[in-house]
This record gives C-alpha cells, structure tokens and sequence, in this order.
C-alpha cells in the first residue's frame, strides 16, 4: 500500500483521542494491541513520507493536578510482537557489544498504572504518576492507601533517597470482587483491571481506594541519592529492595546468547503471573554499566524491551443487539452472539461502550466477529468482517423506544436515554442502588426484589419501601413468610442509617460516600436539600461541576418528589 498523507492525518488524530480516553479519562476504547498497532503504523508511515516523528511518551496529565518533576525522566519501552523482534533486539545488544554471558532479566509487563515513588530515608516523600515522562502528577495521598508502605530504614546499604519505578495493579481476584460488590450495588462492573487502577489512584476517596484491594508491585530505580550508592544491577535492586521489605515482582536472569532458554523463559515467567493482570513482559540489561554503554533514544531506553503478546480472540457470529436500561436511564448496548470457547470460558456476550459505538461499528446481524477477552473478563468485539458479509443485511440501527417502559429515547451525546423516571428498570435499579452496602443497606433488597416490588406496583421510589407490609411481601411471586418478615425487619432498621447514607442512597449524580458526607455535615434535614439557599451552603465545598450537575438534577420535580417521600418516610416523629 502506497503511504497516504491522509491515513497519517487520521492516524495522528485517532491515536490522540485514545491518548484522551486512555490517559486522562482511564476509558479506553480499544484494547492496548490495537493500538500499538495504531502507533506502529504512523511510526512507519512516517518515515516513508519523511515526516517528522510525532511521538511522545503519553500523558495522563490531568489540567488541575499538581506535578512534580521526576528526578530522572520515565521513559516508555519499545515494543516487540514477536520472537522475531526479541531475536532483532538481541541482534542489537550483541553490537553494541555487549556480551555472552552477561545478563538478561526477563519479568512480567504488569498491566495498571506506572508509579514513581521517592523514598527518603526509608519514607514515601512523594508519589507521582508518569506524567508526561518529565513530571507526574502527585498522588502521595492514593498511594499510601492503597498498601502498607509504612518501611523504615535510615540508611540502608547508604541509600538516602531513592526513586522506586513500579505499577499499581489490582488483581484479577481483587478485580472480580470489586465488580461484585458494583454489580450487587446495581452500579455498572469496571471494563478492565487498568482502568481500576488508573482511575483509583487519581480518588479522593481513600477508604474508596482501600476498600478495591489494590497493590504496587516494584521493578526498577530511578534516581538515587548519593548515586554512588545506586544499584549497580537489576538482580542487585531487586535483592536490596526485598531485604527493605519492599514488594518486588518475579524476576529471572538468563545469560545473554543463549536464545533458546530466553524464549522458555519468556513462556515460563507469562505462565506464573497469570494471577495478575500482565500484558507481556519485559527483557532487559541486568548490569547497569551495560545499560549505560547501550544508552536511552528519544522516548526508550536501548537496553530494553517489551515483548507484547496478544489477548486469546475467537470468532463468532452476531445474534442480535439487546438494550440494557441503567439506574440513569441511559441505554447500554450489549452484543449477543453465539456462544464460543475463549481463554477456557463460554462467552456469549460483549458490553458496547454506547449507542454511538454501534453506529460506528456498523454491526448486523449474522456479521462474523471477532471477539477479544480485554483484561480476562468481559469480552469486546475487536473486529467485524465486513468482507464476509454474504447478500443485503441491515445495520443494527437504534431503538425508537425504551425497552423497559416503551417510551420514545432521547439522544444525548454519544447515548441514548429514557427520560421517563417512572420507567420499571429504572425504578427497580434505584431501590437495589438506595438498597447497596455503600447507602443504606438494607440485605435481601437485591435486583430480582426490586423487580417484584415495581411490577406488583408496591414501590416506585424508596420513600414507598417503609409503608410496604409484611402480608405485601408474601403475596409476591416467589416470597416466603421468613423472606418477608426478614426484608421487613431490615427496611425497619435502615431507618436508622446516617444521613449521609440517606443521601448515598438518592443516587445524585457526583454524590458518592465522600461529597455525601461533606454536604450531610451540613443540612441537618435532607429535605433542606430542596432549599436553594440552604444547599447552597452546604454545596460550597463541592467542586464547580459537581455542584452544577446536582443543581440540574435537584430542579427536576421528580428528583424533588423522591426526597420528599424519603424524608417523610424515615424523619422521627
Ligand atoms: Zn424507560
């Protein structure tokens, strides 16, 4: 294919939005293969086109951060898909000269966020982002809630201060369980375990970033004070920082020349890290005198590189595409197809991101597809053959109506929404939601509950849970005497909750644990909530946004209404 200004016009814009998704909104629309490839692509068209490299390390910048610099630049690593590419690399290292015998490290590519950490004498002094490569973005505070980072050491083997490179990951375990816990809560499952990662340590919210099970897992140094006292090889770090008590990931040395061991190693080190989410691995120079003779380019170092390997795909064929109604209203497309074996798992269904995403697919029904694991847990659709489509076949196009209540849908941005508040999914997923562990927490009230009670006309918002009866609750489909009387007994005792879970529970858009009990601290009464003034107060420590998108949803008479029937509901006599 000849080179084509155009397709490298596209190419750079495209790769920038996914930067923006990826980095700054941490909701990345394509898998990281797919858009290795993205970057591959522009890397080679321009040099045939004798442009300008466009690249940079990526940034995950957010505008009102605060930055620090790092003490010596966090570089990206070049990227290997290939044996073929491993063997070029070592191809390289040989002349540059460096020798049979010395050290290669081969250790898991951990697959959440970059961190640099800066210890001085034995105490986190600042946590930092990538950032751009130069400067991160400080996120001390994220970080030391999400492990116990409490080392102490003066002076160990003469460190003062040393910059720890590592990742903050979230376990496939931890992962599962987190999306438990959301789902059960009636809150939309997190797509993939970076996204929990990258987005958890830009929370406020420590007990937030506490209670999802995050860990770090450390791999290398940056600067180091006085840096006569700098590792003097990876091995050489990696047993210091044990010793400290740091965590470290697996490591294994292989002697340099010996191909074949490399590659049984690069299998063996990817097979023992499937616990954790990894999308490669890393082979690099132990020695640092090594690394030094080989030197850093613009944007990697030369000593180092990241073997890729791609996400288990399968293909399938497209049943149909089935609209699911959120707590918000907002219409989720998921993908059904036929059920096929992926990663030792049936599969049978993909979340699209949105109503946009399957205009731009262009999918029908029938189409061959494939379909990728991304982050081993729910699978996307990376790709429709188009070129197999046999005879006409109709787009896929977007409802007209709601499919819970019917009502026409309403675009907005890339969505669709129902805007009928009385609509029954949403109804049913604002009492499981006002029902959560995080709210009120009442046990029982889960979404099979929630449906019984809007279809049989019982409840339409959780003011109506604390008049329903006991002899209500057994007439409904599939509800014993003790269900009954249980369920009963623990709406009774959520009258007792804190305010702030009251408002948890409301479901505001923005008003999580933490701004809920900023603005409880000051509105004795929740209905002062519908009193401009008096919120007003309250709302003052609330971010510009925030305050602007609960005033929007608090003018809406339904939303009024709610928190009305709830505050009756539950005020002491
Ligand atoms: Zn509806």
């Amino acid at each position: 294919m000849a080179a084509e200004p155009g397709r490298l016009d596209w190419l750079r814009g495209e790769i920038a939005r996914h930067d923006t998704l990826y980095f700054e909104k941490a909701e990345p629309e394509i898998t990281d293969y797919e858009y290795d490839h993205l970057k591959a692509e522009l890397r080679r068209l321009e040099v045939e086109l004798g442009r300008e490299s466009s690249e940079r390390v990526g940034s995950d910048l957010r505008k009102e951060s605060a930055l620090v610099p790092h003490g010596r630049p966090m570089l990206s690593l070049e990227k290997a898909y290939s044996n073929d590419e491993v063997d070029k690399f070592g191809a390289r290292l040989w002349e540059a000269g460096l020798k049979p015998g010395e050290g290669l490290i081969v250790e898991p590519k951990y697959d959440g966020i970059a961190i640099n950490v800066r210890m001085v004498r034995g105490r986190v002094g600042v946590a930092a982002t990538r950032g751009d490569g130069t400067r991160g973005e400080v996120v001390t505070a994220a970080f030391a809630a999400v492990g116990d980072m409490g080392y102490r050491w003066d002076r160990s083997q003469g460190i003062e201060e040393i910059e720890l490179r590592g990742e903050v990951i979230i376990s496939y375990e931890a992962f599962a369980a987190l999306n438990a816990r959301r789902v059960a809560a009636g809150d939309e499952p997190f797509r993939h375990p970076r996204a929990v990662a990258a987005g958890s340590i830009k929370l406020t919210d420590l007990a937030e970033i506490q209670a999802r099970g995050l860990s770090v897992v450390f791999h290398g140094w940056g600067e180091v004070v006085p840096e006569t006292a700098a590792p003097e090889s990876v091995l050489a770090f990696r047993s210091w920082a044990q010793g400290v008590g740091l965590p470290v990931g697996e490591m294994v040395r292989v002697k340099f020349g010996e191909r074949s061991s490399l590659r049984g190693v690069i299998e063996q080190v990817r097979e023992d890290a499937a616990a954790l989410p990894t999308d490669g691995v890393v082979i690099k120079v132990d020695e640092v005198s090594s690394q030094r003779r080989l030197g850093d380019g613009p944007t990697a170092p030369r000593w180092a590189i990241a073997r890729k390997f791609a996400p288990p795909r399968a293909e399938t064929t497209l049943r149909q595409i089935v609209w699911q109604v959120g707590r918000s209203g907002v219409l989720t497309p998921v993908a059904e197809f036929e059920p096929v074996q992926l990663d030792g798992t049936t599969v049978a269904r993909a979340t699209l991101h949105n109503a946009k995403e399957v205009r731009r697919r262009d999918l029908r029904r029938g189409d061959r597809v494939v379909v990728e694991k991304a982050g081993q847990v729910i699978p996307a659709i990376v790709e429709v053959r188009t070129a197999l489509r046999a005879g006409e076949s109709v787009a896929e196009g977007w409802p007209e109506q709601c499919p819970s209540c019917g009502e026409a849908v309403e675009v907005d941005g890339v969505d669709l929404r129902c805007g009928n508040f009385e609509c029954p999914d949403q109804m049913g997923l604002r009492l499981v939601h006002f029902a959560s562990r995080g709210a009120v927490g009442i046990r029982g009230l889960g979404k099979s509950m929630a449906t019984k009670l809007v279809e049989a006309r019982l409840v339409r918002g959780p003011g109506d849970l604390y008049a329903v009866t006991e002899a209500e609750l057994v007439d409904l489909p599939g509800v014993g005497l003790a269900t009954a009387r249980k369920l009963r007994r623990e709406i009774g005792d959520s009258r007792a909750q804190a305010p702030w879970r009251m408002l948890v529970g409301l479901g505001l858009p923005g008003l999580g644990p933490t701004r809920a009990k900023l603005v409880a601290s000051k509105l004795p009464r929740l209905t002062d909530l519908l009193d401009a003034e008096e919120r007003a107060e309250a709302f003052a420590a609330l971010g510009a946004a925030a305050r602007a998108e609960l005033e929007v949803a608090l003018e809406q008479p339904e939303i009024a209404q709610m928190v009305i029937k709830l505050y009756a509901a539950v005020a002491k006599e």
